[in-house]
């Protein structure tokens, strides 16, 4: 027995949930994972009524922070009280849709699914359907979820399954490439061009440290799939509502993919995916088209709903820059504090997200690259040192070097000045 509420929960856990979790990276943090009992505004507090300063934020969905706004609450309740879910077709995943549509310029027609996941398996079936090819340039070390199509690392001469239980088959369909190399896509379509349905990449790689694309990489990928009759999807779960405020991370860098997924914020924090596009792509999915896509809570209500009046709230209460610019106050107090360690830190990230990485490169101007940067660097010490130190002070951090971190509307800049105090001492 013993008196810790956390580990006496992670013990119960354990002989009921695989590793004692639902998602494998919260089984990841030494020496058991947290449990949380409730949050307020950018606080957690855990199972053992130790409170933290949070910037895991459910892993990018909180833009707001722990709290609903009122508007959003009354959303919520209203939701709940008419009926929770139908199966049947309300006004609010329209009203969501619209809102979506109304921003960003890309996309004139909406799928919505209950995840990330869903989305990207949904979009690259479209992708696939549309072209009658079979073949998707991945970037290596992007994330699109976890489903076979993108399961897969090795590069394009040697892809292969990246999770047992993977088959080779849809590893043979992948063309890893680095992200940021222009020349490695333009290879990718000089050797099959003719069988690429899709080339898929987040706008900036969001799971694996942050990484920034160089200019002009995008509009290379743009204009590669438009000479070979290829779709560009933009994988937008993490960066979309968060990057580039309402017009999203394809607003800021200026290129319009034919397809957009999106999770994460525009679901207010409940679970929710979409796929986004040109209505003449976007038109091949059932029931208009023959690409077989349905789900049983799709366009939930309770979702539509606080999805709607979250993104409403961003619009209408400044919420973009309140917290793009708590992340450039984060980032540069951060620049300052390992100013004189260039070679072993790197300060990533852009409005409202951030990550310090065990890394660095003295003398390129742009760094890192790519994914395989951020994995060359001292990652093992991010989890050992970094994490529990700033865990230690009250902050707590994502278990890896790879996950990003985000900042809130709750977020205030006492709270980042107490961060970067905390930074000082871990890093001391
Ligand atoms: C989180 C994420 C996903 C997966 O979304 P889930 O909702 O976890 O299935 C896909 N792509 C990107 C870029 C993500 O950040």
């Amino acid at each position: 027995m013993t008196d810790d509420p956390t580990r006496e929960l992670y013990d119960r856990a354990s002989s009921v949930l695989v590793g004692g979790v639902n998602s494998s990276v919260r089984g990841e943090p030494y020496p058991y994972p947290e449990f949380v009992e409730r949050a307020e505004g950018a606080t957690v507090v855990g199972a053992d009524g130790t409170e933290y300063l949070d910037y895991v934020m459910g892993y990018g969905p909180l833009l707001l922070g722990h709290d609903l706004p009122e508007t959003v609450r009354e959303a919520v309740a209203a939701a709940v009280d008419d009926g929770v879910m139908y199966g049947l077709s309300t006004e609010p995943e329209v009203a969501l849709a619209e809102f979506v549509i109304d921003h960003v310029d890309s996309v004139e027609r909406l799928r919505f699914v209950n995840s990330g996941t869903e989305a990207t398996a949904a979009a690259v079936r479209l992708a696939r359907g549309v072209t009658g090819r079979e073949k998707v340039v991945v970037m290596q070390n992007g994330y699109h979820g976890g489903h076979e199509s993108f399961l897969v690392e090795g590069d394009a001469d040697d892809p292969r399954p990246g999770s047992a239980g993977v088959p080779q088959a849809f590893a043979d369909h992948a063309v890893p490439v680095p992200f940021n190399d222009a020349e490695a896509v333009t290879q990718a379509f000089d050797h099959h061009g003719d069988e690429i349905a899709a080339v898929i990449t987040e706008p900036l790689l969001g799971n694996c440290g942050i990484v920034e694309p160089v200019d002009g990489f995008h509009e290379t990928l743009r204009e590669l799939c438009d000479d070979y009759g290829a779709l560009l999807i933009f994988d937008e779960v993490i960066t979309g509502f968060r990057v580039g405020g309402l017009e999203c991370a394809q607003g800021k860098i200026g290129v319009e993919p034919d397809l957009t997924t999106f999770a994460k914020v525009i679901g207010g924090g409940f679970p929710v995916g979409a796929v986004g596009g040109r209505a003449e792509y976007m038109r091949a999915f059932t029931p208009t088209g023959d690409v077989f896509e349905s789900g049983t809570f799709n366009g939930h209500p309770v979702t539509m709903a606080a999805g709607l009046a979250t993104l409403e709230y961003a619009a209408d209460e400044g919420v973009y820059d309140h917290v793009n610019g708590l992340g450039d106050r984060l980032r540069s107090g951060l620049q300052d504090i390992v100013a004189d360690h260039a070679s072993e830190f790197t300060v990533v990230g852009t409005n409202s997200m951030f990550k310090l990485l065990f890394t660095g490169e003295k003398g390129d101007d742009h760094f890192p690259r790519t994914g395989g940067d951020v994995r060359a660097g001292a990652t093992d010490r991010w989890a050992r040192l970094l994490r529990p130190a700033m865990k230690e002070q009250g902050v707590l951090l994502p278990p890896n070097q790879f996950e990003s971190q985000f900042l809130s509307d709750a977020h205030t800049e006492a709270d980042v000045d107490r961060t970067l105090e905390a930074y000082k001492h871990a890093l001391a």
